[in-house]
């Protein structure tokens, strides 16, 4: 289990796509990925050595603050972001961000599939490739 991932980006916006476009959401933007498609616009995000691992909890006090301002869910993406055991992560989002009277909060993740899943989700935005399809798990899902 991960207790550190390495991270490109963190930050906080609006949806831009599909069903939650225009919702506010705090995304978390993984490093690493193998998928290579040839039209990528984050090719920066390969390579996960280029970027730093961060403390698990440290990302989540940045989504802690963020649901502060009015995100309604986190997404995280990559990169490929299930190329990482994400179990942990996805515990310690819903543990660090309940509260009495606060639900914990929502994560959505964007990912191709070709990675077996681990966390769990309230919202999955599959991004199937045709030179690399998703596990059968992603396609029983549709
Ligand atoms: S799966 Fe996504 S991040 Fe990975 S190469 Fe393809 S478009 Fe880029």
């Amino acid at each position: 289990m991960t207790n550190f991932l390495p991270l490109v980006e963190q930050f906080h916006s609006l949806q831009g796509e599909g069903y939650h476009a225009g919702k506010s959401a705090f995304f978390v933007r993984l490093a690493g990925c193998k998928v290579g498609c040839s039209w990528c616009d984050t090719k920066n995000s390969w390579d996960e050595k280029k970027h730093p691992s961060i403390s698990i909890e440290k990302i989540i006090d940045r989504i802690k603050i963020a649901r502060k301002k009015g995100a309604s869910f986190c997404v995280i993406t990559g990169g490929e972001p299930l190329q990482h055991n994400l179990d942990n992560f996805c515990k310690a989002i819903k543990k660090m961000t309940t509260g009495e009277e606060q639900k914990p909060m929502k994560i959505h993740i964007e990912t191709s599939g070709v990675n077996s899943i681990s966390g769990s989700y309230d919202w999955i935005t599959l991004s199937p490739k045709r030179h690399s399809p998703p596990k059968n798990y992603f396609l029983k899902k549709l």
